[in-house]
């Protein structure tokens, strides 16, 4: 089998800086929040954008798989003409 590329996902890591002193150590702080989308090359169908860092990582994981699921290239119009 061979892979191919059906699709092109683009994530923006965003703009922010880690919280170093105080309760909010380790947290990170974004002037531009993280940022993805998934352009199908198949069906042209895009899902996202979603920002966050939470929603991002779970997009990046997931997107291929869920958007698989409901990925229906339009029919070439020669074959829906014959058809
Ligand atoms: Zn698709």
């Amino acid at each position: 089998m061979t892979a191919r590329m059906s699709g092109a996902l683009a994530v923006d890591f965003g703009d922010g800086y880690e919280i170093k002193r105080g309760d909010l150590t380790g947290h990170i702080e974004y002037r531009r929040p993280p940022r993805a989308v998934y352009a199908c090359l198949r069906c042209g169908t895009q899902e996202g954008p979603v920002t966050g860092p939470l929603a991002v990582r779970r997009f990046v994981d997931t997107v291929r798989a869920v958007h698989a699921t409901r990925c229906h290239p339009a029919a070439p119009i020669t074959e829906r003409q014959a058809a």
